[in-house]
């Protein structure tokens, strides 16, 4: 008789993936999904032991593996892509979901550019990085996907933090212009703005929600009541963005946010 998990349709079947920050919060949810959705999964991530550990559990160095990859660093992002190809024969699906926070909680005056620039060389040139690697094996094969894991603070500003915010926003600009460019080749390219989730993300962002209460503060905020956002709903939605029945979805930025980038405060 079959279980309800193996009869959940298969809906990446046949299909390579590579996850950025695959080992950890978001990543590793995707990772498991994609995994349970039959697409054979390579991990890039800088933290090698959460990464060789998830691999140990969801399968066989056949299905799933890891590659310490540093999106800063071009040659990792490059050996990430090479690996995925000389290993699984192809590369269908890049997700480039590695991202960091920065200092939360510095005002414009006392910011200083090197936190900038730590969280644009993670958050938008890894990003880019990702982009172009995959793009290089994908044009050839006329076809591919690309997402990115942009955040709501891509389409709202809640005044801190500027670096990371000013990061997001780009994620959505660098999502339309490769959507653009790439669409000739067959290659979608999206991204996936989701609400607040107590990540290790957030351990960063102690003074704006502390991790203890974090998850009743980010309930406390929500405009959608009577849930909470969890990795797997976003993990949900990149399975969607990267299956087939999103063939037609290019430059599009997914909000999973429950609404709350509509939301605007009103006067009492
Ligand atoms: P997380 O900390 O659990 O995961 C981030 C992953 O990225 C980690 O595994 C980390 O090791 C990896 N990473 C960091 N720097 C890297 C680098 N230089 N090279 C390779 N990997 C690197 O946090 P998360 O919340 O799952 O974050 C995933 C993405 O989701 C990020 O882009 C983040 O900005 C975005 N996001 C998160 C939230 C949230 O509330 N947690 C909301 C909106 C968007």
């Amino acid at each position: 008789m079959m279980s309800a998990e193996s009869s959940v349709a298969k809906r990446l079947e046949g299909k390579v993936a590579l996850i950025t920050g695959g080992a950890s919060g978001i990543g590793e949810s995707t990772t498991r999904v994609f995994v349970k959705h039959g697409a054979k999964v390579l991990i890039a991530d800088i933290q090698d032991e959460l990464g060789h550990s998830l691999c140990k559990e969801l399968g066989s160095w056949e299905t799933i593996s890891y590659i310490h990859c540093d999106v800063t660093r071009e040659s990792d992002v490059q050996n990430a892509v090479d690996l995925a190809v000389s290993k699984y024969g192809k590369l269908d699906i890049m997700f480039n979901n590695a991202g960091i926070l920065g200092e939360p909680e510095l005002r414009a005056i006392a910011s200083n550019i090197e936190d900038f620039k730590r969280v644009y060389d993670v958050n938008v040139f890894g990003a880019f990085l990702g982009a172009k690697h995959a793009s290089r094996v994908m044009i050839p094969a006329k076809k591919g996907c690309i997402l990115f894991t942009a955040s709501m603070l891509s389409m709202i500003c809640t005044g801190l933090p500027h670096a990371y915010t000013t990061s997001k926003h780009a994620v959505v600009g660098l999502t339309k212009s490769l959507a653009v460019e790439l669409g000739e080749y067959g290659i979608r390219v999206n991204c996936i703005s989701p609400y607040a989730i107590v990540t290790p993300l957030f351990q960063g962002a102690s003074g704006i929600l502390d991790m203890q209460n974090g998850e009743e503060k980010i309930s406390a905020a929500a405009v959608l009541k009577g849930a909470i956002l969890e990795t797997n709903d976003v993990a949900h939605a990149a399975l969607f963005l990267a299956s087939d029945e999103a063939k037609y979805l290019n430059g599009v930025n997914l909000p999973v946010d429950g609404g709350y980038s509509l939301y605007k405060p009103t006067w009492k």
